[in-house]
């Protein structure tokens, strides 16, 4: 269970995230929708302590992300104690993010060797069968930019898959694809939404959402507006703000 409980995050007095709480379950797809600006990267950013709170806090199967309690306060972690928090949340970015002078192979199962969590041997094992999920078992020994933008999203994901995380967090997974390479991308996703894994996922694609969310969340100026199952954030959306925005995207 991912749990953010008011999280408030501003730059300089521009306020960001204004009091966000929202749970997601063990197995649940939650997909984030929202304007330009909203925060929806900023809140992603939180969940991975990539960026700090100024008020709240986010926690992982009861465990405190990025801090612990003092008494009353809240102190922060070593940096080393946040790499193995990080270390059990996937994350998938718009840019892929690949290490350029890694072959396929070697970005998968880099992460499961640089933690201890596996040898050589065995997280080589793994990243085969990981790029085999994702349908490019044949790809093993290429590099990153040898690949198109669908192939190097689908490497991400099997990145991330590699150390076993309790959730996975995308941003904006598809955007930056020719939309010919988005269905191969989100055929992926949905693969791992129908598997059960815990998403977090904020994307543009309607339609997708529509197909795997279990809950939907608008965030406009920080807020969350409204959140509730598709069938009804999005078909019979209750504010103004999230109907303008739909009106948009659709
Ligand atoms: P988009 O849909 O364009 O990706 P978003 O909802 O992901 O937007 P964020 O990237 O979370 O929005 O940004 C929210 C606000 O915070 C924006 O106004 C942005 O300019 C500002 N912001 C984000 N990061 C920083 C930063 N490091 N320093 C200052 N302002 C920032
Ligand atoms: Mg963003």
């Amino acid at each position: 269970t991912v749990e953010i409980h008011d999280v408030h995050k501003w730059y300089g007095t521009h306020r960001v995230l204004d009091g966000v709480d929202l749970t997601v379950r063990p197995g649940e797809v939650t997909v984030i929708l929202g304007p330009s600006g909203s925060g929806k990267s900023t809140l992603l950013r939180v969940v991975n302590h990539l960026e700090r709170p100024e008020i709240g806090h986010v926690s992982i199967n009861g465990e405190l992300i990025g801090v612990r309690r003092q008494g009353e306060r809240l102190k922060e972690l070593s940096e080393r104690a946040i790499l193995t928090q990080r270390s059990r949340i996937g994350f998938v970015f718009q840019n892929f993010n690949l290490f350029p002078h890694l072959t396929v192979l070697d970005n998968v199962a880099a992460a499961p060797v640089a933690t201890g969590k596996l040898g050589k041997p065995e997280a080589v094992e793994l990243a085969r069968e990981l790029l085999g999920r994702v349908g490019l078992a044949d790809r093993t020994g290429a590099y990153p930019r040898q690949l198109s933008g669908g192939q190097q999203q689908r490497v991400a994901i099997a990145r991330a898959l590699a150390l076993r995380p309790g959730v996975i967090l995308f941003d904006e997974p598809t955007s930056a694809l020719d939309p010919e390479l988005v269905g191969e991308v989100l055929a992926v996703i949905k693969d791992l939404a129908t598997s059960r894994t815990t998403l977090l996922i904020v994307t543009h694609e309607i339609g997708f959402a529509r197909e795997i969310a279990d809950r939907v969340v608008f965030i406009d100026g920080g807020r969350i507006i409204e959140q509730g199952p598709p069938s009804e954030v999005l078909d019979k959306p209750r504010h103004e703000r999230t109907r303008d925005f739909l009106s948009k995207v659709l």
